[in-house]
């Protein structure tokens, strides 16, 4: 197509670039990259191959060669005094040796879903993340917590607001220069509630790059902290006491130029359509809990009295309502789920959203302001939710669904017990 051989002439004609980084994510979502020289690249585009039984979640041993195809479309720049000098980044597809999607691979299982409605019946899927995150002293912050059993701060400002010359307001500052040279449409940055807190906001997109930007945000961060003698952090809730980092994620559907979200005779200026979407999230919300929420850790910070909301139910003012409806007009109106955390499968939680949202059984819902309950607050329950949902078995395949749940059991497992109760020191995970 036309986007690869620009690109490629690009590649080849620009001398300062020498390696192009391929990334893709494992079903549990952390990023796996891998450097190619550019003439090698070039040369082989068509015949990337990879190891896939290394990688957790993939393939087990038999069918371990996986293939890799580059999407051009996902191509970006990276600054040398942050990345090194002369490499660009570029997203991978992962496939089965004969070529046709890898089922694990929810990358392409997001965007073969968003292109297909978008043939089918033409719309598009907008999504903004908000993902938040620590910063906290030294370069190996999350290795000496199992040492020491703390995270330092670097700082003490708090929402808002930063001290003179303080490093999280120089870290944020370095960090968002980055992103905006990488091509992200930042939108604002600002130290979040929580001591040593961050937030950065981009312009909403279309979902799967939305869920690249997740990706690129959490490495870019972790890459300038580094630099800076210090640890980005998105562990969901790193420090008791204090609130946690989400991953508020804001979605609306679009056909052409309208937004069907947008309704300004409907309830808060909300669609009919609107409201089926967020009824049908409502309405499976506990099956999807562990999609949104997919670590031990990220139990932990599910609670409102830290603006992490864990009641089943929407609302335009009640913060502890897990889909806020913030005040939109016919561009802006969209929805927003506030019960994810940081560390979950962007291409996943996006998908299950957008697929639930769309497709999923509205149930008997007539009220969605009215509370349904509250949403599991523990990892185990959640994995029952999950695993006995018919739903979650149709939209993520029943082997892929097993797969993930299997994945998360057992990191939830090597988490060591005291009278049954999980010792936190050891759910720190590395997303
Ligand atoms: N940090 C809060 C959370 O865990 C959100 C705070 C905010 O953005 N208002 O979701
Ligand atoms: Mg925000
Ligand atoms: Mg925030
Ligand atoms: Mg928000």
């Amino acid at each position: 197509d036309i986007l690869r051989e620009e690109r490629s002439r690009y590649l080849a004609d620009e001398k300062r670039i020498k390696a192009v980084t391929v990334c893709f994510a494992d079903l549990e979502g952390r990023l796996h990259m891998l450097d190619y020289d550019k003439k090698f690249l070039l040369k082989s585009a068509d015949n990337l191959t990879f190891d896939g039984s290394s990688i957790r979640g993939f393939s087990r041993q038999a069918e371990s060669d996986l293939r890799l195809a580059i999407d051009w479309a996902a191509f970006y720049w990276l600054p040398a005094d942050v990345f090194g000098p002369g490499k660009v980044l570029v997203f991978g597809e992962v496939l089965e040796p004969d070529g046709t999607p890898y089922q694990a691979d929810m990358r392409s299982r997001l965007k073969r879903y968003v292109d297909d409605l978008f043939r089918r019946e033409g719309l598009i899927c907008y999504v903004a993340t908000e993902v938040e995150g620590f910063l906290f002293q030294g370069q190996h912050a999350e290795q000496r917590y199992r040492e020491t059993d703390r995270f330092e701060f670097i700082t003490t400002s708090g929402y808002y607001h930063s001290l003179p010359g303080d490093s999280l307001r120089l870290f944020i500052d370095t960090a968002a220069e980055v992103q905006r040279a990488m091509g992200f449409a930042n939108e604002k940055d600002h130290p979040e509630v929580a001591p040593s807190q961050f937030e950065m906001n981009y312009s909403y997109t279309e979902a799967p790059i939305a869920a690249d930007q997740v990706l690129l945000y959490k490495l870019v961060c972790r890459q300038v902290a580094h630099k800076m003698g210090m640890t980005a952090s998105f562990l969901p809730k790193p420090v008791t006491g204090v609130n946690g980092s989400g991953m508020h994620t804001n979605l609306s559907i679009a056909r052409g130029d309208t937004n069907l979200f947008h309704d300004p005779a409907g309830r808060d200026s909300i669609s009919a359509f609107g409201w089926n979407f967020i009824n049908r999230i409502l309405h499976n919300a506990r099956d999807l809990c562990l999609i949104l929420n997919s670590s031990v850790n990220a139990y932990r910070r599910l609670d409102p009295h830290y603006e992490a909301p864990n009641e089943i139910k929407a609302s335009p003012v009640d913060r502890g309502a897990m889909i806020r409806i913030p005040i939109g007009n016919a561009r802006s109106a969209r929805i927003e789920v506030r019960s994810i955390a940081p560390d979950a499968n962007p291409y996943l939680a996006i998908y299950a959203l957008l697929r639930t949202g769309l497709e999923g059984s509205e149930g008997q819902i007539t009220d969605s302001y009215q509370s349904l309950g509250i949403l599991p607050d523990n990892i185990y329950d959640a994995l029952d939710s999950f695993r006995s949902s018919a739903w979650i078995s149709a939209i993520m395949g029943e082997d892929v669904a097993m797969r993930f749940a299997a994945a998360k059991q057992s990191s939830a497992d090597r988490c060591p017990r005291l009278l049954g109760t999980v010792i936190k020191r050891a759910e720190i995970q590395f997303h």
